[in-house]
């Protein structure tokens, strides 16, 4: 049935009640409207979108720090040169996405005797831009590209996805311009896309590390963090520089069960003084997700362990910061699907959601554990889900999830922030979910016979609200 014969069916019943029916139609000329509203009407791209997963800032001109990336490990830090439009597509995502179908930009400007990418590309951009031109073309249809190619034309202008040199040209001036001031750009940018609210993942150093006072607080203004617990999974080996540097933060050294505990502690009191609203961890990346609960005894703290130790010293970190998050009333974030297929499955996280009914779990991503993941939402009072990332892997991987959820699982449980490396790549993420979140409201709508405005308030709470209440960001500043 088409839009226009449900309307003309549905006239006399719910649609004839509605101020739109009676805004169109008039009951003595035509017992119809007399106009179809537009295919389209819920319109969402001024809605706040809070990001609550986001790397903005892990881009080759901010660089790495020994630990990670500079912007996860250091307040404040700002890029050590221009900032070109490579530096956000040629990113761990998208880069990573061409290296994965066997291109590799550092390679081929060494072989045109440039030093690296973005030099030859500065040097000879005509070359440059020639010699990526099919590569980029074989992914423009990817959420990666359009993502990127989106963001960058509605906060920069020009539209690079007609891979022509002057638009790439004007988006790299453009790009280089707004990272000079970094924080300054971030700020103006989240408002002109009307986002409410970031939180970023990073690592403990970044709360004592900072690049200046005044970029610190510059960044500080506006960024909500929560801290990764991976770190703090890789320190039993016997030589540990990380683990030494991380006892020195926090005063103690972690060597058996309570000294463990009390480090833990130490670490988390750390980001609760700095205002982190959970932790977070992508263990879904190595290894499957069942945490089981571990007496101290079975734990070997450190040295040559095999790797079911290994796994056994895991578990028990994991558990005791999911207490110590349970105790807080924390959020912890958890990578879900994406990589590791065989073994990224979320239904073991159940274990976790049971012991410590007062953490809230959000699993990130979710494709292509939908089933499971809309399952465990609907099944479990603690877990959520945020389609973070959907749209960069692909946007119908977001429409399908959309389609898959929305009539199953209660609507306070999801959210739809953006896991992107730059605000660029967030803004697209943004743009494109909310046309699809959009398109699959008013099948909604028009299924169940009301206008699609109606619906508008389902679209802020996924966008914003649902985030805003989950995450205690009173306590952060
Ligand atoms: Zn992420």
């Amino acid at each position: 049935m088409k839009r226009r014969e449900f309307m003309q069916r549905t006239a006399g019943g719910v649609l004839a009640t509605t101020p739109l029916a009676a805004a169109t139609s008039s009951a003595a000329e035509s017992p119809v409207p007399a106009k179809d509203p537009p295919q389209n009407t819920l319109d969402l791209t001024t809605l706040p979108n809070f990001c609550a997963h986001e790397h903005w800032g892990s881009i080759p001109a901010i660089g790495m720090s020994p630990e990670g990336f500079r912007a996860d490990t250091e307040t404040g830090a700002v890029p050590s040169r221009p900032v070109s439009v490579w530096d956000l597509v040629l990113d761990p995502y998208f880069g990573g996405f061409l290296a994965q179908a066997g291109t590799d930009p550092h390679q081929l400007a060494t072989q045109a005797g440039a030093p690296d990418f973005i030099s030859w590309w500065q040097k000879k951009p005509e070359e440059a831009l020639a010699q990526l031109r099919a590569p980029l073309q074989n992914q423009a249809l990817t959420g990666a590209f359009q993502c990127l190619r989106k963001g960058i034309a509605y906060l920069h202008g020009p539209d690079i996805g007609a891979f022509e040199l002057e638009a790439w040209r004007e988006a790299d001036t453009a790009v280089a311009n707004a990272y000079s001031d970094i924080f300054s750009w971030y700020s103006n940018a989240m408002e002109k896309i009307h986002f409410s609210g970031l939180i970023r993942p990073v690592h403990p150093e970044f709360y004592v590390r900072e690049g200046t006072a005044a970029s610190a607080k510059a960044e500080l203004g506006f960024t909500h963090t929560i801290m990764r617990i991976d770190p703090l999974l890789h320190l039993w080996e016997k030589k540990s520089p990380r683990r030494d540097g991380l006892a020195k933060i926090a005063g103690v050294e972690p060597r058996d069960a309570q000294s463990w505990r009390n480090f833990i502690t130490a670490i988390l009191d750390l980001a609760a003084a700095h205002g982190t609203t959970g932790i977070k961890q992508l263990q879904a990346y190595s290894r499957p997700l069942r945490f089981e609960h571990r007496p101290d005894r079975e734990i070997v703290w450190s040295g040559a362990l095999s790797d079911e130790q290994v796994i056994a010293h895991q578990d028990w970190i994991v558990h005791e910061c999911c207490k110590q998050a349970n105790d807080r009333g924390w959020v912890h974030q958890i990578h879900v699907g994406t990589h590791n297929l065989t073994q990224s499955s979320p239904l073991p996280l159940q274990i976790l959601a049971k012991r410590y009914p007062k953490m809230n779990i959000v699993m990130l991503h979710a494709w292509p554990f939908l089933s499971e993941c809309g399952w465990l939402a609907k099944q479990y009072p603690n877990m959520y889900i945020d389609t973070c990332w959907q749209a960069i892997l692909n946007p119908d991987f977001f429409r399908r999830a959309l389609q898959e959820w929305l009539g199953y699982i209660p609507a306070h449980k999801l959210m739809c922030s953006h896991d992107a490396t730059s605000i660029e790549m967030a803004a697209g993420s943004s743009l494109i979910n909310r046309e699809i979140l959009s398109e699959i409201l008013d099948q909604h709508a028009l299924r169940i016979g009301i206008p699609p405005n109606d619906l508008q308030h389902l679209a802020l709470s996924f966008l914003h609200t649902n985030a805003t209440n989950l995450y205690p960001l009173s306590q952060t500043k």
